[in-house]
């Protein structure tokens, strides 16, 4: 089915891992707070992989990066402040080593048992780990017989640790980064038509790749959220005071052109829910249509009527692809729309009727808020990788383990 091995190609390509050294790239850039880790979903994910090396009677050598320590050894962001949480997830005991390469690291392969767990050092310690520098990437994977890359939302980066050594190993995706992908080629690479994308959040300019992307990838792209009030007064509607970038209504009205001569239905919301002030529950809140919009007030959600028309459209589609909120959907009562569609977008994916694959942080925090994101067919906490998949760009980290 994809281009890339996975860890079922073990056996083929590596033969028995018994006592093998496995360098796994795994994501633990985990949200902490005052020195603990707050959540462990990251770890969660790339579970399965480890152990299932582990298991397989491999050395695993975890690689991970953590913050932002621009190349230099800075103790508040060691990747040890981590350990607890993944001994607690694996349910296993893991070998902390301060070094990513060299003779400690390879005295301490030495030390581990086969099927033993190894956690090194913060890769971004070293310059070489931002520059993909090849030597550094060659002092990593000499200690390494095999590299598997489960960690999609650092793919974006031509990194060492994430792109460099994998041209020098035989190279695999594991498990979390299998289920990911497949997900998302199932969604947009490959998806069965009729296909709906919907675009949400604060701004155009943040997302125009996604949308030139989008419009000649899909049948149906519906738009909310702050940047539909660009596309609004495009084309022509007095949006008020709403958040809107008035510099970029050509380049709206150039990707509707687009979406036009593609096939592809672009859908702006015809109500409203408007304000005078952004606070919760604001007296000033009304819906209207978006022709009523007064100067002083602004869009904050998408209406009722177009959410009901909205969600008739996904009833007709197949698959669906989400990437931000219809509404200020942190303040109530702007979070009614993005509610409202993704629960019809969940009972349809639950009926088996549409395949629905959404990501980008705040997206998953209103489906979350909404109640529904274990319905969805597939969530992506990848974030920045997330986003450039939806524009169309091929992510380094996923290139290098193409077979
Ligand atoms: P994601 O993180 O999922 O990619 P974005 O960061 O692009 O999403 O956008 C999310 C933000 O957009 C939210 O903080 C939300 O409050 C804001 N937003 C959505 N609709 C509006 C609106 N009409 N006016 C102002 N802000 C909005
Ligand atoms: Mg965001």
């Amino acid at each position: 089915m994809s281009n890339f091995r996975t860890l079922d190609d073990l056996g083929t390509v590596i033969g028995d891992v018994t006592g093998k050294v496995a360098l796994v790239r795994v994501d633990l850039n985990l949200p902490m707070d005052g020195g603990s880790v707050t959540d462990t979903t990251r770890v969660q994910a790339s579970a399965p992989t480890i152990l299932e090396l582990a298991d397989a009677g491999a050395k695993v050598l975890l690689l991970a990066h953590f913050g932002r320590p621009r190349g230099e050894r800075n103790s508040t962001m060691s990747v040890s402040m981590t350990l607890d949480a993944v001994e607690d997830v694996l349910g296993r005991e893991v070998m902390f080593i301060p070094e990513v390469q060299g003779p400690v690291v390879e005295q301490s392969i030495g030390i581990l048992r086969n099927g033993d767990i190894g956690l090194l050092e913060n890769t971004r310690f070293w310059p070489g780990e931002e520059a993909n520098d090849e030597e550094f990437a060659r002092g990593i994977a000499a200690n390494g017989d095999f590299y598997v890359n489960d960690a999609f939302s650092a793919a974006h980066r031509a990194h060492a640790s994430t792109e460099g050594i994998a041209k020098l190993l035989p190279s695999f995706a594991g498990r979390a980064m299998e289920k990911e992908l497949t997900a998302l080629e199932a969604a947009l690479d490959k998806p069965e038509p009729p296909v709906a994308a919907v675009v949400g959040g604060a701004k155009v300019s943040s997302k125009l790749a996604v949308l030139e992307n989008l419009v000649g990838k899909v049948q149906h792209l519906i738009i909310g959220g702050g940047m539909a009030n660009t596309f609004l007064a495009a084309r022509g509607v007095d949006v008020g005071k709403s958040l809107c970038e008035h510099d970029l209504t050509d380049t709206a009205n150039a990707i509707m052109d687009k979406a036009d001569h593609a096939g592809c239905t672009v859908h702006l919301p015809y109500d409203v829910v408007v304000a005078k002030d952004f606070a919760a529950n604001p007296p000033s809140v009304r819906t209207c249509n978006v022709h009523e919009v007064a100067a002083d007030e602004m869009i904050l959600d998408v209406g009722p009527q177009a959410v009901e028309a909205l969600g008739d459209v996904l009833k007709t589609c197949k698959t669906l692809v989400w990437n931000g909120p219809m509404g200020a959907f942190e303040t109530e009562p702007f979070d009614e729309a993005t509610v409202a569609l993704a629960k019809t977008a969940a009972a349809l994916s639950k009926a088996d009727s549409l395949i629905s694959v959404a990501g980008g942080g705040d997206t998953v925090a209103a489906l979350n808020h909404a109640g529904v994101a274990g319905d969805f067919s597939y969530i992506s906490t990848a974030g920045g990788a997330f986003l450039e998949w939806m524009e169309g760009r091929e992510l380094p980290g996923v290139a290098a383990l193409k077979a």
